[in-house]
This record gives C-alpha cells, sequence and structure tokens, in this order.
C-alpha cells in the first residue's frame, strides 16, 4: 500500500519527504523545489531532507521560530552523508538560497528561498551572508 504524497515530484525527490511528520499535510514551493534539484544535481549524492513543511503546532513543538519559512512550504533542512557541511554551505550560496542556517552539532543545513534580504546563521548566531 502507498502511503499519502508518495508522489514523485522531481526526479529524486517525492513528496512525502516534505510533509509534515504530525499530520502530513503539504505545502512546497515551487523555487525550493528546482533549487533543491540543481542542488542533487551538482552533488550527485542523495539529500536527506531532515525538515520540510511544517504545520504550526508541529513547528512550535521543534522550537522553531514563530515566523518559520517551514510552515510556508519555502524551507528545508538537509544533509547529505559524507559530505562536509561547508561544502554544502558554499554551494548553497551559489545556488543563491536567501536564507542559510549552518548547525554543526546536529550536522545539517537549514535551506530557504525568502525573497529580501539575505540571512546566513550559525545555530543562534546570526552571520550575515
Ligand atoms: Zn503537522
Ligand atoms: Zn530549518
Amino acid at each position: 500500500m502507498q502511503r499519502i504524497n508518495d508522489i514523485k515530484i522531481a526526479e529524486y525527490f517525492s513528496l512525502c519527504e516534505f510533509d509534515c511528520p504530525c499530520c502530513r499535510r503539504v505545502m512546497l514551493h515551487p523555487l525550493l523545489l528546482k533549487k533543491l534539484v540543481e542542488f542533487r544535481s551538482i552533488i550527485k549524492k542523495p539529500i536527506y531532507i531532515n525538515s520540510g513543511y511544517r504545520c504550526s503546532e508541529y513547528n512550535q513543538k521543534v522550537g522553531g521560530i514563530k515566523s518559520s519559512y517551514h510552515m510556508f512550504g519555502m524551507a528545508a533542512d538537509i544533509h547529505v552523508k559524507d559530505f562536509l557541511l561547508v561544502s554544502l554551505l558554499t554551494i548553497a550560496k551559489e545556488l543563491g538560497f536567501n536564507g542559510i542556517g549552518i548547525y554543526y552539532k546536529r550536522n545539517f543545513l537549514h535551506l530557504d528561498v525568502r525573497s529580501g534580504e539575505k540571512r546566513f546563521w550559525k545555530g543562534r548566531e546570526l552571520i550575515g551572508y
């Protein structure tokens, strides 16, 4: 039996990878998917989506910020096996993700496609772009 959102939306991505773990609802901005597809084709390795869309309840539960781009389908937290975060960071910047957070301890990158000013932060600390 197939689960809900088990729909291939790009060569290496299924919709269910982006849905909310608590309710399986999902929103996904086309620009986010487009950039992740580009990312995937550059690194030629699987990209694991730790967190895609979050409903507001789930966002609160995981301690996301109030206006998190995850709640608008515009953000994904990713990790790639056997790939340094700093190398991923360089590529993410080149691809033009406007919001990038790097989390060394938990080994993932937050990427979002916000419009306007670019933001780059390390853990809780904002460090420019
Ligand atoms: Zn939910
Ligand atoms: Zn995030």
